[in-house]
């Protein structure tokens, strides 16, 4: 057994410091890493040790493997964690790490390198009867012979990038008119995307929902499952809110797909904490998606609804240890709901909103969780993902949940730049969310951008203008100087919203 005396950890943000937090608990030291956009960040403050790795573009800092594995050497770190995005699917990356001496915090580069590929991990789970969405079993280059199968298969189908990932490289295709266009774009895009020109083919489930089993599997090849995340709200292919339990998984379903996800688990010998996606179709019949071989941007939903820390789980098992509980020790323990709060602009088509916060006041008290990795007064980088942080919060029940994601949204102060959480507060609110009868399709169903921007009819305009006057009589009459603004501020919005 390896003990870990220090962790470097090979991102940035939130996850970066939710990591370091567990390390920190468990008596290791942490060393960040960092690009010069980040300088300030609350990650490299938190850190034991920080270095920088280079300017701010990814592919001269994060992404720079080598130099990691350098500084690992310099520092006397002897593991790595690579969190999420940048490093942590790279099986190259994984392989060098582990062959100058040091210890990766996931899977085996063998099983990175499988799952990384779609149409490979297809292949590796087809001998353990694991249900797969229809479609080729091999990457297909040949047109005529590819519009054949997607008519067999039945429009509309789905072409997809073997190698993608991060919602990027599908592309819907509706008729065989189309066809022949959208296979050119999709295998074009999969080589200037992911430098990977392989695409598949498979049905494309009209009212999908995406559910997904988180799996621990450690060396000595013990694998349990941590039950379901519901991540069907979504916008571009990804996901903005997320929760466990699903409230359409019944006891045996969600025993038969955790079930089906340590069957892919095993047909790579994986271990580490891993996420196995499905697709669930309108009759609740479930497909395997692919494999993600790393942390999840959604896990904490999971850790709130089991009590366990999978950061400290991945730790023990890349250690050495065995999982120190079994499947019968697991218990769902209420409900958790994580929203994430992007720097865009819902009523732009989400696009990126890039600037700085100028006021940032998180939400508290009980059962609420907020994983974020910037601070009041800085700026939100272009370079990188636009998460600013995720808001969780658990309760005894759905609604308990839900209710209070509402009132953590109402007390997120946010100025400066536009961000995802109106938009989640509408989706908490719509009956198609609270009655848990939605799919993917949430958001070109349901929203548009008007919804955020009510426009009040003349008389409700009226009675605002009744209670105001009223209000600032009131105010004026029984407030002293100082308490004036807040109360003024609560009371309006408790009016208007
Ligand atoms: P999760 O899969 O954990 O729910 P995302 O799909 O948002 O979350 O992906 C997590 C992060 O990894 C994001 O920053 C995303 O942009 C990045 N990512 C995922 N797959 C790829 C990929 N193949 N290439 C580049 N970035 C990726
Ligand atoms: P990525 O690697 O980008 O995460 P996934 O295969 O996990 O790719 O798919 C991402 C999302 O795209 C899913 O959550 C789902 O919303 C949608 N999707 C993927 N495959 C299908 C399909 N066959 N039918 C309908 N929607 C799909
Ligand atoms: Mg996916």
């Amino acid at each position: 057994m390896a003990k870990i005396k220090k962790l470097l950890i090979a991102n940035r943000g939130e996850i970066s410091l939710r990591i370091m937090r567990t390390a920190r608990e468990m008596g290791i030291e942490t060393v960040a890493v960092y690009s010069e956009a980040d300088r300030l960040s609350p990650h490299v403050k938190f850190a034991d040790e920080a270095i920088c790795l280079g300017p701010a573009a990814s592919s001269e800092s994060y992404l720079l493997g080598e130099k990691i594995i350098k500084v690992c050497k310099q520092l006397n770190v002897d593991a790595i964690h690579p969190g999420y995005g940048f490093l942590s699917e790279n099986a190259a990356f994984a392989k060098k790490v582990t062959d100058s001496g040091l210890i990766f915090v996931g899977p085996s580069p063998e099983a990175i390198e499988v799952m990384g590929s779609k149409l490979a991990a297809k292949q590796a789970v087809s001998k353990y009867d694991i249900p797969l969405v229809p479609g080729t079993e091999e990457a297909i280059s040949d047109i005529p012979e590819a519009k054949k199968i997607a008519k067999e298969i039945g429009y509309p189908i789905l072409i997809k990038a073997s190698a993608g990932g991060g919602g990027k490289g599908m592309r819907i295709v509706e008729n065989e008119k189309e066809f022949e266009e959208q296979m050119e774009r999709a295998i074009s895009e999969a080589v200037s995307a992911f430098g990977d020109g392989a695409v598949f083919i498979e049905k494309y489930i009209t009212s999908p929902r995406h559910i997904e089993i988180q799996i621990l599997g450690d060396q000595q090849g013990n694998i349990v499952y941590l039950f379901e995340r519901e991540c069907s709200i979504q916008r571009r292919h990804q996901k903005v809110i997320e929760e466990a339990p699903s409230s359409v998984v019944t006891a045996e379903m969600r025993k038969a797909m955790g079930e089906a996800a340590v069957g892919v688990a095993k047909a790579c010998n994986y271990y580490g904490a891993g996420t196995v996606e499905f697709i669930v179709d309108e009759k609740l019949n479930f497909y395997f998606l692919e494999m993600n071989t790393r942390l999840q941007v959604e896990h904490p939903v999971t850790e709130m609804i089991t009590g366990k820390d999978l950061v400290k789980e991945q730790i023990l098992i890349a250690e050495g240890n065995p999982i120190s509980f079994s499947q019968e020790d697991l218990k769902i323990n209420g409900h958790s709901i994580e929203v994430r709060v992007y720097a865009e602009d819902p009523k732009n088509n989400f696009l990126p909103d890039i600037g700085t916060l100028e006021t940032y006041s998180r939400p508290q008290g009980p059962g609420i969780r907020v994983d974020d990795g910037f601070e009041e007064g800085m700026k939100i980088p272009i370079y990188y993902d636009p998460m600013i942080s995720k808001l969780i919060t658990h309760a005894e029940t759905r609604e308990d949940a839900i209710n209070r994601m509402i009132r953590a949204i109402d007390d997120y102060q946010i100025t400066g730049i536009e961000t995802t959480l109106g938009f989640c507060k509408f989706a908490l609110e719509h009956e198609a969310f609270r009655s848990g009868n939605f799919d993917t399709k949430f958001v070109q169903q349901y929203f548009t951008p008007e919804v955020l921007d009510p426009s009040f009819s003349d008389e409700e305009k009226e009675m605002m203008v009744a209670l105001a006057v009223e209000f600032f009589t009131h105010a004026q009459s029984s407030l002293k100087v100082g308490e004036s603004q807040t109360v003024k501020e609560s009371a309006w919005r408790k009016r208007l919203d």
